[in-house]
């Protein structure tokens, strides 16, 4: 039985006295989540301060990107072994908006996969299509690269240690939701595919939706049998809405 994974991605979003006030807020509220496993994943400057501000409480952390390099002259990067310094279980690989406003690409996000093992972390692979490629029907050959990609070069065993999020680039920040039926379609091919490499990997990965996931929308699209949980961006920088969708899974 997989259980519901509720991640929060704050993107470029915060401040120290947002932090505290987020964090708290969440954790105020915690005890009504009686059946997700929650994950928030703020900016890299506020880590440390979450990694305190969690210190003993169930609600994970993870970091919105990480380094396909572990050390050495690669201004700007930051490495999964720095991340897990600092707490971080989690990290999310291949978000859409890497992969646009960035040009990173399959192989790169697979790059990025592999190092956030190596380092102990558990990658969060962000995969979907855009509006375009939904209207030419080619959304699940899309997804099937980006994820054959990552399977090419960590195997699929490395998969059972990941986690992997179905964000049509169309429902990001748009609220725009895919229907519960468009998602699960799409899952349930995820899973079919993982499958044909190993039965047990894909019976037990999470595949979460993300994509304009709120309190009013979270329960319905949690019922579905492939949707395993959400990444959440706009609706996670506010603890109510946050605990709201959480809550969802009770
Ligand atoms: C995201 O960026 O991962 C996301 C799902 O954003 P939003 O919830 O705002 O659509």
């Amino acid at each position: 039985m997989r259980k519901i994974l509720v991640a929060g991605n704050w993107k470029l979003n915060g401040s120290l006295a947002d932090t505290e006030t987020l964090i708290q807020g969440i954790l105020d509220g915690l005890s009504q989540v009686k059946a997700a496993d929650v994950a928030v994943c703020p900016p890299y400057p506020y880590l440390a301060q979450a990694q305190r501000l969690l210190d003993g409480s169930t609600v994970k952390l993870g970091a919105q990107d990480v380094s396909d390099q572990t050390s050495g002259a690669f201004t700007g990067e930051v490495s999964a072994p720095m991340l897990a310094e600092f707490g971080c279980q989690y990290v999310i690989v291949g978000h859409s908006e890497r992969r646009a406003l960035y040009c990173e690409d399959d192989e790169f996000t697979a790059r990025k996969f592999v190092a956030a093992q190596a380092g102990g972390l558990t990658p969060i692979l962000c995969v979907g299509e855009t509006l375009e490629e939904r209207e030419k029907d080619i959304t699940e050959a899309v997804v099937a690269r980006q994820l054959d990609a990552v399977i090419e070069l960590a195997g699929i065993d490395a998969l059972a240690k990941s986690v992997i999020a179905y964000e049509p680039v169309w429902a990001i920040g748009t609220g725009k939701t895919a229907t519960p039926d468009q998602a699960q379609a799409v899952h349930a091919f995820i899973r079919g595919r993982i499958a044909s490499g190993s039965e047990s990997v894909a019976e037990n990965i999470q595949i979460l939706y993300g994509g304009s996931v709120k309190p009013d929308n979270a329960k319905e699209l949690f019922g579905m049998a492939d949707i395993d949980g959400g990444l959440i961006g706009g609706a996670s920088l506010k603890a109510e809405d946050f605990l709201g969708i959480c809550t969802a899974a009770n």
